[in-house]
């Protein structure tokens, strides 16, 4: 019985197309494709996954280039489960790695714990804005953590503290080999947030940025004093296309899937960006999104 109760229960897909599942709708096939059903289902699979196969965590895909030639060995996706969000003290939330930064905010303002409604305008899940410490309208994930719980090659449970990482604009860096399964965030007592601030940071989105199109956000980070979107823009890159990936025309850092791109296209894209970046400006721009995978052969 004990045995039986050991056996892994969650949904693995073999050559599952990282299409369907990245923002930018494009991304070759991922060798597996794991989808725990519960965190004790994770811990299981960890456990038992050799220890030469890759493991890729996977959240929304918001800010992931995934290669033609797709993912060798397994990628992660625990967006059914680490949903929890609970109010653990006044100010001071719990966070399951795969709730949508969209929920926390909504239900933060709701429970009237601020500044949260930064997180509205990211399209990914708590655990990927913790890897990225993902910001916007001048918040930033980790200035809110105050504890972290993560889940290693093994399986095995850590509770970890903000001090235990190296935290800096869109980087993060912390122990190897393992991924946030769950945050804490404290707030401020003196704030209150405000539906109507989070819904104007919402309206200045859609009209700056070409939401309704595939993208990744922007590419990338803005170099210190200056912003890249100025830098491409003063570039004429603007509508800049190679094969179906443009340059927005809306927002010159971020580049679009207009017409059925290739991941290949989207990079062989940042490359020429940064290069007549680096011509006109003489300033090499330092890409956000993570780029990962094969080049297909
Ligand atoms: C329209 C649009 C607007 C955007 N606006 C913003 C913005 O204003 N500010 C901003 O910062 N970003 C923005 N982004 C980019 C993106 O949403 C963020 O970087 C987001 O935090 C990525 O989260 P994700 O869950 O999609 O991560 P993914 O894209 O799935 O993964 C990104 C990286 O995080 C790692 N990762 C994911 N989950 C975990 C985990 N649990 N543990 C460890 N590592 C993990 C992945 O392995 C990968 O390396 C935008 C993107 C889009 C498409």
């Amino acid at each position: 019985m004990a045995a039986r109760q050991k056996q892994q229960r969650g949904e693995v897909r073999l050559n599952e197309p990282m299409s369907k599942h990245t923002s930018w709708r494009v991304g070759g096939p991922a060798e597996t494709f794991f989808v725990p059903s519960s965190i004790e289902d994770l811990a299981l699979f960890l456990h038992d996954l050799h220890a030469d196969i890759p493991v890729l965590w996977f959240g929304a895909g918001s800010n992931l280039l995934v290669r033609d030639g797709g993912i060798p060995g397994v990628v992660i996706s625990a967006t059914r489960i680490l949903k929890d969000l609970d109010r653990v003290e006044n100010y001071a939330v719990r966070a399951g790695a795969g709730l949508a930064c969209t929920q926390l905010a909504r239900q933060c303002v709701r429970w009237n714990i601020g500044p949260s409604e930064f997180f509205a305008g990211i399209p990914g899940t708590v655990g990927g804005a913790l890897a990225m410490n993902a910001g916007a309208h001048g918040g930033e994930t980790w200035e809110r953590v105050e504890s972290l719980r993560t889940i290693d090659r093994s399986g095995v449970i850590n509770e970890r503290a903000p001090g235990e990482y190296s935290v800096g604009y869109r980087s993060v860096t912390g122990p190897g080999n393992e991924w946030f399964i769950e945050a804490t965030f404290r707030f401020d007592p003196d704030f209150s947030p405000s539906v109507a601030a989070m819904k104007e940071m919402l309206e200045r989105r859609k009209k700056t940025q070409p939401l309704g199109l595939p993208s990744c956000g922007s590419v990338f980070r803005n170099p210190p004093g200056d912003h890249a979107a100025r830098l491409i823009e003063a570039a004429g890159l603007k509508g800049f296309t190679i094969g179906g990936a443009e340059v927005s025309d809306k927002h010159a850092n971020f580049i679009i899937n207009r017409d059925g791109a290739t991941a290949a296209d989207i990079e062989k894209l940042i490359q020429y960006v940064r290069q007549t970046v680096i011509e006109k400006h003489g300033i090499e721009l330092i890409h956000e999104v993570r780029i990962v995978g094969e080049v297909a052969q």
